[in-house]
């Protein structure tokens, strides 16, 4: 269920699907996507769907993890990026290669913790982590390369538009459930390239932390 050719499988999804970058795709064949999902869930874990990971919380799908990675390294290797919705970490591990350090913020601190942990155990060391409400971005380390989102405001906060380098991207969920856009910022000359990417499912950003 968890063999080289159920994740070939899903990889071949994923390119008919339009996923076109090899080290994306790389990523997804590669990274264990069986480990960061209850074992009771594991023989679905190479599905292209999102899964429960406790909490009220999921774990993204695939194509949508492949596609916000697309859509955030498409200017090149982004040196540093800040990730709003750690989750269980499984776009981070997707993510940590093709770019520099990871500045991560969730706001469940007993799902991060899991997160960091098992990052750990998959030797992956480029992420900085903090248990915090991400609307306000992580302005300590600013500014970034990327911002990536994984939970949907129901409006852009313009604060993180602040926070992007020039050049930089901001790929994130925005709108009301059932009426979300994963929508991709593209830092320009002092002005914002807006592309729509497509109709997409977030669990919300939410207020405080927990
Ligand atoms: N990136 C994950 C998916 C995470 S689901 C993956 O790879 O599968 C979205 C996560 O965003 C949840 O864990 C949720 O707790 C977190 N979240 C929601 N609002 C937040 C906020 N204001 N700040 C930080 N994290 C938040």
């Amino acid at each position: 269920m968890t063999s080289a050719r159920t994740r070939e499988r899903l990889v071949d999804r994923l390119k008919r699907q339009g996923i076109a970058d090899e080290t994306v795709l790389d990523r997804i064949r590669n990274v264990p996507r069986h480990l960061f999902v209850d074992e009771a869930l594991a023989s679905r874990a190479y599905e292209d769907t999102a899964l429960p990971i406790g909490q009220g919380q999921t774990i993204s799908q695939p194509f949508i993890v492949a596609r916000m990675t697309e859509a955030l390294i498409a200017g090149g290797r982004p040196e540093k990026v800040l990730e709003i919705g750690t989750g269980c970490g499984y776009q981070t591990a997707v993510l940590s290669p093709l770019c520099g350090t990871i500045y991560s913020i969730e706001r469940i601190g007993a799902i991060q913790r899991r997160a960091r942990r098992l990052l750990r155990e998959l030797d992956i060391y480029n992420v900085r982590f903090k248990h915090g409400d991400g609307w306000k971005g992580w302005p300590t380390h600013a500014p970034y390369d990327g911002i990536l989102v994984t939970a949907a405001p129901p409006n852009l906060p313009e604060v993180l538009l602040e926070q992007l380098a020039p050049g930089g991207r901001l790929v994130i969920p925005v709108g009301p459930a059932g009426r979300q856009t994963l929508v991709a910022y593209t830092h320009q000359g002092g002005q914002f390239e807006c592309e729509d990417l497509g109709a997409v499912s977030f669990v919300p950003l939410l207020q405080g932390r927990t």
